[in-house]
Formats: C-alpha cells, sequence, structure tokens
C-alpha cells in the first residue's frame, strides 16, 4: 500500500505514525480485550486517556494557571454561538475583525445573540491581509474582541495577535492551533475543530480563561455552558470518545516531534519554500499579501482557469491528493498542516515545475 499526499484542508491528514498506533490498538487496546471505542467513558481506562490528553496539550500550549481546557463537540461552528452566549454577560455587543469566509461565519451567527460591531475589514480587498491593529475601530463596552486566527479559505493568518486590554481576546484557531507555540495568556477564549492540525472531525478544543465562566446568557443549552463542561470534565454526556483518544496520540506524536518549536520551524520552511515557487512564476499567482500569508493553507491560481482541472487531474494521478481550491473561489489551495511532510512540499513543488514547463 502507498499513502498518498494528503493537502486536504479538512478533515485532514493525520500523521502516520498515529494511524498505526491506532491501527495495533484497534481490536485490544493495551491488553484490555476490547477497543477504545468500545469503552465506557466512565472508565478508568477512558479516564486515563483522557486525563494524558489534557496534560499533554497543556504541556504543548504552555497553558498558564487559570484557564480551563475543554473538549467540546459541535466544530467550531457551535463555538460561533458558544462564545456570545458565555461571554455577553451583562453586555450586548461585540467586537469582530472580518479577514474572511470563516470570520464572516462567525459574525452571522454571533448576530443571532448580540450586536456585532465589525471593527476592521479587508473585503473590499477581497480579503488579501489582515488590517493594522492600529487601524481597529474598537469599543470600549465590547464584551470581547474576536479574532480569525488563520482563514482556512483565504489563507490569510495572523502572524502576531495585540493586546486588547482589559476586553477578552477571543481567537478561532481552527486551522493553525498547535502549528507553532503561542502565548495563551493573550486569549480569553480559544477554541478549534480538531480536523484540521488535532485529529479526526467531532471534537473540539476549547482553551477559557476561569474568570469568564459562569456567567452563560440564561437560555444558553448546558452542553454549550462553559461551566459545565469545566465541572464534568468535558463529560456531561457522552464525549466522542475515540476522536478524543486520536486527539490525544497526536499531542504525543508533536511531543516526540520536539514539540511547537520545531513543528514552527517545520511549517515556516514548508510554506515558504511553497510561495517562493509561486512568486518565482508568472504562471502561479497568490493573492495574499506576503506579509499575511498563511503557513497552513496556501492558496495559489492557475494563469489560465481553463488549465485548473488538468492540474487538479494530473496531480492526483502523481499521488497528490485535493488540491483544488474552495469552491468560493476557486484556483488550488495546498494545506500544509503539522502531519504534512517536506517531502508532500517537495513532490507538489517539482509537480508544479514539471506541469508549468508542459502548459506555460
Ligand atoms: C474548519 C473551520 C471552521 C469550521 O469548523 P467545523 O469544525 O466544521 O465547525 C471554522 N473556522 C475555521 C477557521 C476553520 O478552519
Amino acid at each position: 500500500m502507498t499513502r498518498v499526499f494528503n493537502f486536504s484542508a479538512g478533515p485532514a491528514a493525520l500523521p502516520t505514525e498515529v494511524l498505526e498506533e491506532a491501527r495495533d490498538q484497534l481490536l485490544d487496546y493495551q491488553c484490555r480485550g476490547l477497543s477504545v471505542m468500545e469503552m465506557s467513558h466512565r472508565s478508568k481506562e477512558f479516564i486515563a486517556i483522557a486525563e494524558q490528553a489534557e496534560a499533554d496539550l497543556r504541556e504543548l500550549l504552555a497553558v498558564p494557571d487559570g484557564y480551563h481546557v475543554l473538549f467540546m463537540q459541535g466544530g467550531a461552528t457551535l463555538q460561533f454561538a458558544a462564545v456570545p452566549l458565555n461571554l455577553l454577560g451583562e453586555k450586548s455587543s461585540a467586537d469582530y475583525v472580518h479577514t474572511g469566509s470563516w470570520a464572516s461565519k462567525a459574525i452571522a451567527e454571533a448576530r443571532r445573540f448580540c450586536e456585532v460591531r465589525i471593527i476592521a475589514s479587508s473585503e473590499s480587498e477581497n480579503f488579501s491581509y489582515v488590517p493594522e491593529p492600529d487601524s481597529w475601530e474598537r469599543s470600549a463596552d465590547a464584551a470581547y474582541l474576536h479574532v480569525t486566527g488563520n482563514e482556512t479559505i483565504g489563507g490569510v493568518e495572523f502572524h502576531q495577535y495585540p493586546d486588547t486590554g482589559s476586553i477578552p481576546l477571543v481567537a478561532d484557531l481552527s486551522s493553525t492551533l498547535l502549528s507553532r507555540p503561542i502565548d495563551v495568556s493573550q486569549f480569553g477564549v480559544i477554541y478549534s475543530g480538531a480536523q484540521k492540525n488535532i485529529g479526526p472531525a467531532g471534537i473540539t478544543v476549547v482553551l477559557v480563561r476561569e474568570d469568564l465562566v459562569g456567567k452563560p446568557a440564561a437560555a444558553t443549552p448546558s452542553m454549550l455552558d462553559y461551566a459545565v463542561q469545566a465541572k464534568s470534565g468535558s463529560m456531561h454526556n457522552t464525549p466522542p470518545t475515540y476522536s478524543w483518544y486520536i486527539a490525544g496520540l497526536v499531542f504525543k506524536w508533536l511531543k516526540a516531534q520536539g514539540g511547537l518549536e520545531v513543528m514552527a520551524e517545520r511549517n515556516r520552511s514548508k510554506s515558504s519554500r511553497l510561495y517562493s515557487v509561486v512568486d518565482a512564476s508568472n504562471f502561479y499567482r497568490c493573492p495574499v499579501r506576503p506579509a499575511d500569508r498563511s503557513w497552513m493553507n496556501v492558496p495559489f491560481t492557475l494563469a489560465d482557469p481553463e488549465l485548473d482541472g488538468r492540474f487538479v487531474e494530473q496531480a492526483k494521478e502523481s499521488g497528490l491528493l485535493n488540491l483544488k481550491g474552495h469552491r468560493s473561489v476557486g484556483g488550488m489551495r495546498a494545506s500544509l498542516y503539522n502531519a504534512v511532510p517536506e517531502q508532500a512540499v517537495t513532490a507538489l513543488i517539482d509537480f508544479m515545475q514539471a506541469f508549468e514547463a508542459d502548459h506555460a
């Protein structure tokens, strides 16, 4: 069997070593005679898996004291609602930075619960950059300030975050969490669906500062109440146990690689090699401002869009999968998450140069 190079934006590639370990334990987890999938979430075996996953995640991200780490359900999309429900308190508005498709979705959902103030937007430039924090028209009375750390579709990423003072900074880091070290203490809430850089779909990591929980809106479903989830160890109901277990294997794998400093160096290198090839050619083009280009999702277009179909088809024949851009923007997109190796980028670059030579 040969495994392809998978550039999917999500659900995305998982480390082969993780899949092998899961395979070896599939029928019989540590001589217990059953699969993790078949265990009670209250069993001591599963509680140990869950606690280890949390401990490893805390270690990887150097989460300071005073933060809950929650493993929730419903993806980042349900957090679009959970954030206003938990954080509004007495307030009635929140500030949002509009950087692309995912920010749009977060904004639309928040509007069901509060007044959303768009304090900065790159929409007029087709979402090709991150608006400078100095230009944000912030409100003094916002319950929180929301950013989308990496626009998975547009390929626009925050490479640093501003100090928002007493107003909690909330970040959707679905496609960038664990790609590099971050300073968790800058954030009130970080949330991330798993299926990009963490593990299989079905589980959602939420980091929330302890002082921000416990004042949910009256109608908040208990499943979305951060205080309820924190108190129950993210087991208010049956959690997605298998996704949690695989995420734990990914955390262990990341530690074995040398942690997030090492991943950052690899991710910076993988993406910059690809951007260099795109920038050096008149055949490929990346629309994103260089300073704000994502390390995780590299969008590029072909000079002649008529060739898009052929590019995707021939790439697939070469073992390079899922390069088609999102249907909303067209072109190509290569997602280079942690589990995508350097060799995948090398193979993609070789393919792109050969394709250009044949078609330019
Ligand atoms: C994928 C993604 C989402 C949606 O995640 P779901 O888990 O499908 O809800 C939200 N925000 C960003 C930045 C994403 O990349």
